[in-house]
């Protein structure tokens, strides 16, 4: 064990699962000259294709515990990695600020409280005249909506930020393969990975990064681990020209926990709601417009231009994410039902520290 300390690069690990946090990890691991090899029969249809990518880690209303610790820790991580993996896109940025508003009065009591307990000026409550709530106000013909701004947050696109990591494992030729590992087993002192097709893959090290379906791998090796599907949903919405220029509004915000990015003057997104199943329903125009008592015409009148889904994983019985050192050489970093895309880079640099602990 002690060579392979000595050693980053005679260890070889196997990434299951090629989602952000399957990428995140190969990213991190790689840069501390590791051998990888990622696994994912269809990396292109997984939540991470799905997410709208907004990153709220500053207004996280609960400052202790580790989702917190994971959130600020996430927050300092990410500029470093955006100039790092701007030499492989220099267009990838995170969009900032973001706004979060509501109409229940009590939510919004509980976001003073928030702003007045903790003293930070990247977080403020938006005033009534301020240019953001005019606006919103005149967009969505409403009078009562309140809300804070974080200078702090914002948003990524999700995409990109994949394409761009799938521009960097090329660049560092990590080894990808289109397989599904159907089971791993310990093998003296390393692991064998086996795919649908028979194949083997031998390595020192496992990373589980394969959401939901990382509990049929460590079934059989009598680990208890439960995770429940989540959907989470997204609809464009196609507008009728110049009834509202969408433009005017902030350029990601939320209203009662529906996100909302308008990207153009007459075309914007809106997701996404948690609900404990695996297959959207006929009415998601409703669910996620009905952030609204009384919908402006331009949003009745609105036609869905594309929608998809995601579905993410829920840990059962324990927090959200499964971060785990599960047995020598075999790591689990899933269960992001959420925050997946804002949490990557805490998580990774968990996971590069455990292997460190685990080889040293
Ligand atoms: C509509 C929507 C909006 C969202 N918005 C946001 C947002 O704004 N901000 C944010 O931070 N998060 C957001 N999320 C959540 C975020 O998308 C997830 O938390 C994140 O994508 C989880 O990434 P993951 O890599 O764990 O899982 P996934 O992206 O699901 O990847 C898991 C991968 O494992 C592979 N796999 C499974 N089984 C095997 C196997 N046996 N062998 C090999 N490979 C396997 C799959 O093919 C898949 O590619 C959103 C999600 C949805 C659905």
């Amino acid at each position: 064990m002690k060579s392979l300390k000595e050693n980053f690069q005679k260890t070889h690990i196997v990434i299951i699962g090629s989602g952000i946090i399957g990428k995140f990890n190969a990213l991190e691991l790689s840069e501390l000259g590791f051998q990888i090899s990622i696994v994912d029969p269809n990396q292109l249809q997984n939540s991470s294709n799905a997410a709208l990518g907004l990153l709220m880690g500053n207004m996280y209303q609960k400052r202790r515990g580790r989702s917190w610790d994971l959130r600020k820790q996430s927050i300092e991580l990410w500029p470093q990695w955006i100039t790092f993996l701007q030499k492989f896109n220099d267009e990838l940025n995170i969009e900032k600020p973001l706004i979060q508003l509501t109409m229940n009065e009590e939510k919004f009591k509980k976001l003073e409280k928030f702003i007045d307990e903790n003293n930070d000026s990247n977080l403020q409550i938006l005033e009534k005249d301020s240019i953001f709530i005019k606006n919103i106000n005149k967009a969505f013909q409403t009078k009562n909506i309140k809300g804070m701004i974080s200078f702090k947050d914002g948003r990524i696109n999700a995409i990109s930020l994949l394409k761009t990591l799938d521009k960097y494992l090329k660049y560092k030729k990590i080894n990808f393969l289109k397989e599904e590992i159907i089971k791993i087993r310990k093998l003296n002192n390393h692991w064998i990975s086996t795919t649908r097709n028979n194949k083997e893959i031998k390595s020192n090290i496992v990373i589980l990064c394969n959401s939901l379906k990382a509990v049929n791998l460590v079934d059989n090796l009598s680990h208890k681990i439960k995770l429940k599907p989540v959907l989470g949903q997204a609809i464009e919405v196609d507008i009728d020209e110049g009834e509202v220029d969408l433009l005017s509004l902030p350029k990601q915000f939320s209203i009662d926990g529906k996100n909302i990015i308008p990207i153009s003057k007459n075309k914007l997104i809106i997701g996404s709601t948690d609900e404990y199943s695996t297959r959207p329903e006929e009415n998601t125009f409703e669910k996620l417009t009905n952030f609204l008592d009384i919908k402006p015409s331009w949003l009745i009148k609105g036609k869905i231009s594309k929608k998809w889904y995601g579905i993410r994983s829920r840990p059962v019985g324990e927090p959200s994410p499964i971060m785990k050192n599960l047995e020598d050489g075999l790591f689990i970093c899933t269960g992001f039902y959420k925050n997946g895309i804002l949490l990557a880079p805490a998580c990774s640099k968990w996971v590069a520290n455990e292997i460190k602990k685990y080889l040293s």
